[in-house]
């Protein structure tokens, strides 16, 4: 490995998954769906750096560790591993990637073997890989990772350990080895909050101690700072901005690395905080196609330039739409309330079912003409109509560009319709 060269190189990495194929698909002998868990992600990890990937539960962070570390084969792209792509490993590269590529698991309480002793869970990895001299080493990790005097715990079993010190134990378990690198998948999700905070302290005490790379997997924002330089913001299997932590904490660019910022607890509980609010859950990630995949839940969607509204009312109108899409809109429901020959009324049940927000002009007659073509039982025509006027840039695949230097963002608030960064147009959120 040359000087200058990351420990770890991510490259357009994707991972999918065969999701199942229904009847239909096999009458129309149609490839079953896939699941695009993790779809073209990069990153670099040089060496004694850490860099945190963060995204809500179902993101993918977690499959792309389990890629990382062999347990997924991916379906394109490359892991490159000190200069050497793992698709191109042997047996013995492997052993050797497992010994320098650890990880720590989220759960402390199953990540031990209930029946063994701590002595016993740190010499295994150094009997797997026939290393000698275990006793000493043993005691050494125990002192690194603060668990002392070293005789207190050396014949506990997990059940006689606290969390945070089996989540010690299972750090120590991952350093004994000497690696390159540590994946943490959510080492201190399961922990009481005044033990996370000493935990990472002591983990990010590690990585400067030893030299250590790490990639720090969480949801939780808050979290980051103790540990990670840089943060990758996950969402749906596709990185949305990435930026050193501090800057990326005080002025997020994405619409939803602001929403996780604004949920940040601020211990003080006199300052009143905006919160930028998100609304539903991520689309289902089975052949996502087009698009940011940000928008349905985006509370900065950008309407056309040629049209005047409200965000919010703009909003229920894409949201709408999808719901016409999607084929979740209860017009059953609805008619059985209203008598449907009653067209006027049954339009009028629709938009009070779904839209609060008042629109005037060529909006509302635009929606309420979609409305009647609904009723009239033509939803293609609704569909089409409403997405003429209201479609929306964000419906297209939003460029990553590099507003600042080392900062990406893939939004279409950010980036000029040549692909190129615009100069900043959204004002930040006010944070603490
Ligand atoms: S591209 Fe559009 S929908 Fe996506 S985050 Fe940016 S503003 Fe929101």
């Amino acid at each position: 490995m040359s000087a200058d060269q990351p420990v770890l190189e991510i490259n357009n990495l994707k991972k999918y998954f065969e999701g199942n194929r229904d009847i239909v698909d096999v009458i129309m002998r149609r490839d079953p769906s896939q699941i695009q868990a993790v779809d073209g992600v990069s990153m670099t990890l040089e060496e004694n750096e850490s860099v945190a990937v963060i995204g809500e539960s179902g993101c993918g962070k977690s499959t792309l560790l389990r890629t990382l570390i062999g347990l997924h084969d991916s379906s394109a792209g490359d892991i490159v591993y000190k200069g050497t792509p793992v698709s191109e490993f042997h047996k013995a590269d492997w052993k050797e990637y497992r010994r320098n590529v650890q990880v720590i698991f989220q759960d402390p309480f199953n990540s031990l073997n209930p029946k063994m002793t701590v002595r016993e869970s740190l010499t295994e990895p150094l009997s797997i890989h026939g290393i000698g001299d275990k006793e000493e080493r043993v005691r050494d990790v125990l002192k690194q990772v603060e668990l002392q005097p070293a005789e207190k715990y050396l014949d506990r079993k997990p059940a006689n350990l606290s969390g945070g010190e089996k989540q010690r134990v299972s750090i120590g378990r991952a350093l004994i080895l000497d690696p390159d690198v540590i994946l943490a998948d959510e080492p201190v999700s399961m922990l009481d909050v005044s033990t996370q905070a000493a935990v990472l302290t002591m983990m990010k005490d590690l990585i400067n101690d030893f030299g250590v790379s790490m990639i720090y997997i969480s949801h939780d924002l808050s979290t980051v700072s103790y540990i990670a330089e840089s943060v990758k913001v996950m969402y749906l299997g596709r990185f949305v901005e990435s930026a050193g932590t501090k800057a990326l904490l005080r002025d997020p660019k994405h619409p939803y690395t602001k929403a996780l910022v604004s949920a940040i607890p601020v211990p003080d509980p006199t300052y009143d905080r905006e919160r930028t609010e998100m609304s539903g859950a991520p689309r289902d990630p089975i052949d996502i196609g087009e698009g940011c995949r940000f928008r349905d839940r985006c509370p900065e969607v950008i309407p056309p330039d040629d049209i005047e509204i409200d965000q919010q009312a703009y909003r229920e109108i894409t949201s709408f739409r999808q719901f016409l899409e999607r084929e979740e809109v209860g017009l059953d429901r609805i008619k059985n309330i209203v008598d449907e020959d009653e067209r006027t009324a049954l339009v009028d049940a629709i938009q009070s079912e779904y839209f609060d927000e008042p629109l005037s002009g060529k909006n509302e007659s635009t929606l309420r003409a979609a409305l009647t073509s609904l009723a009239e039982g033509n939803k293609d025509i609704a569909i089409d109509s409403l997405q003429e006027r209201f479609g929306s840039v964000c419906e297209t695949t939003p460029p990553e560009v590099e507003p600042e230097p080392g900062w990406h963002v893939a939004c279409h608030h950010h980036a000029n319709a040549d692909g190129t960064a615009a100069e900043e147009t959204v004002p930040p959120v006010e944070q603490s």
